[in-house]
């Protein structure tokens, strides 16, 4: 008899989308960077960069997107790419699970 997949972890991981409204795709990085300038403070030692830029990265059909977002953008949607990551963290974690529950069964 084969063996029996690991209980399903149902009402833990119910638990942890519901609420869940929105999600965004892709990442929200702050980056500092130096401009054109030759003589600039982002220039002089040590330098002082300009930003930080907020830029939420995204793939679009198979393409890479990148949108401005100013810092009362990215607070209000800071839950919303905390959301996404969330499920990425529970899907990578349900995926694990079932790829062991798989090998243990069929090995
Ligand atoms: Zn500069």
């Amino acid at each position: 008899m084969p063996n029996q997949p690991p209980e399903a972890p149902g009402p833990r991981f119910t638990a942890q989308l519901t609420g869940l409204d929105y999600a965004l795709p892709g990442t929200l990085a702050r980056r500092f960077m130096r401009c054109g300038k030759t003589s600039c403070r982002c220039k002089a030692d040590p330098p002082t960069l300009h930003g930080p830029y907020l830029h939420w990265t995204r793939t679009v059909a198979g393409k890479t997107v990148t949108r401005s977002l100013t810092p009362d953008q990215a607070r209000r949607y800071q839950a919303w790419f905390d959301n996404a990551r969330r499920l990425r963290d529970l899907l990578g974690e349900l995926e694990a699970r079932s790829l062991r529950a798989f090998e243990d069964a069929e090995g």
